[in-house]
């Protein structure tokens, strides 16, 4: 399973709608100082419900919708919303149609090919509200991160690596770094269980 496309309207500094490609094996994304290359990471984290643990790079939430006057400090009134869509190509059914349809809570969920998760963030001039979809269908945030679990996607995982987390583990003991292999590889949960069994 691999990201396959990312469409993103209002978010951060997109503010027209923006369709980005991601291919199998690899992307690169290149561009200037401040063209948004980091904001594209930042939509990804939002967007899979795994920003509070990955440290999106906002104050509150409704900082990533677009603001023409952001570089001024200025916040606009009135309504205005974000939304980011990550489309994932799920052909070799990493995520099985019955987890599929448990997370959107319907057995309608369409074509399993590809997966698409929505959120959306909306201000008004008192509040703000955020909304999750799974294939069209609105659904929960612990929806969408039960689901990603089950392919191994977590806000506390290793699927996306911040620039600090690179001198973290640079910095770390050969003890510490093992743990992160272990999380990785899925050892780390087998050696919760046996630890709870020791305890028992
Ligand atoms: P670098 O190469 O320096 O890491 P980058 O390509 O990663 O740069 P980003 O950090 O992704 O750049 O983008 C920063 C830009 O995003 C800044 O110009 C900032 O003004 C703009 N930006 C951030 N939030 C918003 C927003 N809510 N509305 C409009 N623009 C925004
Ligand atoms: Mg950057």
């Amino acid at each position: 399973m691999h990201i396959k496309t990312l469409v993103l309207e209002n978010f951060k500094s997109f503010g027209r709608k923006t369709r980005l490609p991601f291919y199998e094996d690899f992307t690169t994304v290149s561009g200037p100082n401040g063209s948004g290359k980091s904001n594209i990471i930042d939509a990804v984290l939002f967007c899979l419900g795994l920003a509070r643990t990955r440290g999106i790079r906002a104050q509150k939430l409704t900082d990533l919708i677009y603001n023409p006057s952001h570089d001024d400090g200025q916040d606009p009134s009135g309504t205005r919303e974000a939304s980011v869509e990550v489309v994932l190509a799920n052909a070799d059914e990493t995520l099985t149609r019955a987890e599929v349809e448990s997370a959107a809570g319907t057995d309608d969920v369409g074509d399993i090919e590809e997966i698409t998760i929505k959120r959306r963030v909306k201000q008004t001039d008192d509040n703000y509200y955020s909304y999750y979809y799974l294939n069209g269908r609105s659904v929960n945030l612990s929806d969408i991160q039960d689901l990603l679990a089950q392919a191994g996607i977590t806000p506390e995982g290793y699927n996306v690596v911040m620039q600090g987390d690179v001198t973290g583990i640079i910095s770390m003991t050969a003890g510490e770094r093992r743990e992160i292999i272990d999380e990785i590889a899925g050892v780390a949960a087998f050696d919760a269980k046996k630890e709870d069994a020791f305890e028992e």
